[in-house]
């Protein structure tokens, strides 16, 4: 068993019995986490606060040595956390490396960031006055992490608060704790005790009583729009600043001056990427009705093409889903567009050959439209459902048509269509011919129900500084402007 990190020390703490964590791809026990309660995260965020205490205070030179630390020390395991990464997760090595890349110049990133400024001097209202914003750090955050991406998207929380001067309690997914734990002992063992602590368990037994305790002003949230608005619920009447990531239900438009070929190799990327679940996954695929054929064709061939199997071979494209119920999920969703009257083109069935493993063929369908839950909820899985669309501004009110707002992507290369895009589509992220990449500088998040927390850039350290505004005057003397007012 691993052991959670409390206070700079590995422990059961008062954890009730074991979680397993399973290979994906083998349906194997890899190994078991501590069951831990509410009694953890207690202790947790009391070690949070008392090491708040000095860890706020520290020069900023010296916290951004730490951090750049971290980064390197993530660097030296990198293939051991890659392994680990893919053996719980599933999804194939070489996306494995990239978010182990993409974790330790985060730290990279934010340590910089961090000491770059503490706000801004504005001008005073009188000469004798001075006054100045200070972007302050607020405690203990809680940080609630999936397991899609369980340690980028780790990162993109605890690098950030680290940065701004808070502590942290991580409450990884019970489906990939293993990562979180490695570099609890390996990377994070450089920072002083309590200032990364990370409590393992269920989501409603170490993370609602993390959202609900009263030292904890913010919750910094990446998963379902269900669990985050279960959260909202709970936090919104403790005024905590809430920091949401929530769902999507992406669409890429493929405009008539494509690629074919291009535009097939774009939109599987985008679709299948970590098995499609990806919160910015393209779900929704539209096509101009004019080529209609070609775009299709190319797609599914494309698609066939493509290798499903264990995330640690090399020649994987693409790995199984990380749970059975994700599977069973994305097979109700084949099934209801079947039933509507969609035709499955290639895939919509589980493998042959896999006689473990929750895998399920990349699958791509056609004929599908707005009732069907393949085009309205988050599928999650290996799914690309195309549908024709008869002019560009169609295809814009379809995009715009699901509650959610994560990100779109575009495929053309004509600019009146590209500014029409990324102007009227509600989107936090809007990619145009290279979908899916993201950016340090470049903030992510979403808009509508897909929360509206920014990670990266500025925007993701500035989520966990509160702004403080300081008026001094200098001069300690009466104002005609005090009482009384008849002078
Ligand atoms: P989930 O909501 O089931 O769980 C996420 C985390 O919340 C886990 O650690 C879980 O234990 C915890 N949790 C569950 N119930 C809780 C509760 N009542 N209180 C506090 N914590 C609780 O999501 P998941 O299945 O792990 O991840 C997939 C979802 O995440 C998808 O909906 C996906 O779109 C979303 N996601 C969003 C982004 C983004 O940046 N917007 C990125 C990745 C994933």
């Amino acid at each position: 068993m691993k052991l959670m990190y409390i206070n700079g020390e590995f422990t059961k703490g008062m954890s009730q019995g074991e979680i397993e964590v399973s290979n994906p791809a083998t349906e194997e026990v890899l190994d078991t986490v501590p069951r831990g309660t509410a009694e953890d995260i207690e202790s947790a965020v009391r070690s949070g606060n008392e090491a708040y205490k000095s860890w706020r205070k520290m020069g900023a030179n010296e916290r951004a040595n730490l951090l750049h630390e971290v980064a390197s020390k993530i660097k030296s395991h990198q293939k051991a956390i890659v392994h680990l990464l893919t053996l719980e997760e599933g999804k194939p090595i070489s996306e494995n490396e990239e978010e182990v890349e993409w974790v330790a110049s985060t730290f990279d990133y934010y340590a910089e960031l961090g000491r770059h400024d503490r706000g801004r001097v504005i001008p005073p209202g009188e000469s004798s006055q001075f006054n100045f914003i200070l972007k302050e750090p607020y405690g203990v955050v809680g940080c609630i992490v999936p397991w899609n991406y369980p340690l980028m998207l780790l990162a993109w929380k605890v690098a950030p608060a680290l940065a701004a001067g808070n502590t942290v309690v991580i409450k990884p997914s019970e489906v990939t704790p293993l990562t979180a734990l490695y570099l609890a002992e390996h990377c994070f063992d450089g920072l002083p005790a309590g200032v990364v602590n990370v409590v393992t368990g269920f989501g409603m037994e170490t993370g609602e009583p993390l959202v609900r305790h009263a030292d904890v002003p913010v919750i910094a949230f990446t998963g379902s729009l269900a669990t985050g608005q279960r959260i909202a619920s709970h936090a919104a009447p403790m005024m905590k600043k809430l920091h949401l990531e929530l769902g999507g239900k992406d669409a890429t438009v493929i405009a008539e001056d494509a690629d074919p070929e291009i535009a097939a190799k774009a939109v599987a990327y985008a679709a299948l990427l970590n098995a499609g679940q990806v919160c910015t996954s393209t779900e929704r695929v539209y096509i101009p009705q004019t080529k209609a054929k070609q775009f299709t064709e190319a797609i599914v061939e494309h698609v066939k093409s493509l290798r499903l199997g264990p995330g640690l071979e090399e020649t994987t494209d693409i790995g199984p889903m990380v749970g059975d119920t994700y599977r069973e999920k994305i097979e109700s969703h084949v099934a209801d567009a079947r039933t509507r009257g969609a035709n499955v083109l290639t895939g919509g069935q589980r493998p042959k050959g896999f006689d473990k493993g929750w895998y399920y063929e990349p699958t791509v369908l056609a004929g599908v439209d707005h009732t069907m839950l393949i085009m309205r909820e988050e599928t999650f899985g290996p799914a690309v459902p195309l549908m024709e669309y008869t002019s560009f501004e169609q295809a814009v009110e379809l995009v715009n048509d699901t509650k959610y707002g994560l990100g779109a992507v575009l495929l053309s290369e004509d600019p009146k269509k590209i500014k029409t895009f990324f102007e009227e589509v509600k989107a936090g992220t809007i990619w145009i011919n290279d979908p899916l990449t993201d950016n340090y500088a470049g903030p992510f998040g979403g808009m509508k129900y897909s929360g509206g927390a920014r990670e990266l850039g500025i925007e993701g350290l500035d989520t966990f500084r509160e702004t403080k505004h300081v008026h001094w005057d200098f001069n300690m003397e009466d104002k005609d402007y005090w009482y009384p007012y008849h002078r």
